[in-house]
């Protein structure tokens, strides 16, 4: 019974930790199809923004446009007017959710234009409470472009950790029950593994020789 308590919470583990990684592999490597702000060196000083972010974004469905980019990723942005006193400005803030089976992880990010000639394209990332920018990295092999890696929960993150904790739970509980028919068939302990060899208990761990129902 113990064994089990303890098979069921590392799949639980697993699947928290392998839900993380995926959400953050796909940030890091950007799947096809992919059209997200670039963050260069010159940009790094706009990563601290500091937006006055309407609290219950996305205001409204209006103007709220949802695109799923590629598998794993999904994309919700809005345009949201934050500076009243700059004429001719269009700001945007799109949440950017990461993950698979389902999209798990987000993360804020805003665009501005300014519309002149030709127009200004400003890019950030929120630093507010509430809209968190996630983890700012910069990988090697992205010739200096920043990554940002997702850290705030969607509703699928429970769903992932499900989906990814089932998968550990089934491959672990295979890998026990094989484990066990070969230990029966060759005559070892079911309990450690230790040669039995005729001997009615096992001498390493004290368990009975005869295979028996687990015991309440
Ligand atoms: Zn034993």
């Amino acid at each position: 019974m113990r064994e089990w308590i303890a098979i069921i919470l590392v799949s639980l583990l697993f699947g928290t930790i392998v839900s993380i990684l995926i959400s953050w592999l796909i940030a890091v490597y950007q799947p096809a199809g992919f059209n997200s702000p670039r963050y260069e060196d010159r940009r790094v000083n706009n990563l601290e923004w500091m937006l006055p972010v309407p609290d219950s974004w996305p205001v409204s469905e209006e103007g709220v446009i949802r695109t799923q980019i590629s598998p794993g990723m999904h994309f919700l942005s809005q345009a949201v007017n934050i500076y009243d006193s700059l004429p001719n400005s269009h700001y945007f803030l799109n949440r950017l959710s990461h993950g698979w089976p389902y999209a798990a992880l987000s993360r804020y990010e805003a665009t501005s234009s300014i519309t002149s000639s030709p127009p200004e394209i400003h890019e950030g990332l929120l630093s507010s409470q509430r809209h968190k920018q996630g983890i700012v990295i910069r990988p090697p092999f992205t010739n200096g472009e920043l990554r940002v890696l997702p850290v705030v929960p969607t509703d699928g993150f429970l769903r992932n950790v499900f989906f990814w904790g089932l998968v550990s739970l089934v491959s672990l509980s295979g890998f026990n029950l094989l484990r066990r028919q070969y230990r029966i068939r060759n005559a070892h302990c079911i309990c450690c593994g230790y040669t039995l060899a005729g001997l009615e208990t096992c001498p390493e761990c004290g368990t009975s020789a005869k295979p028996r129902r687990m015991q309440a």
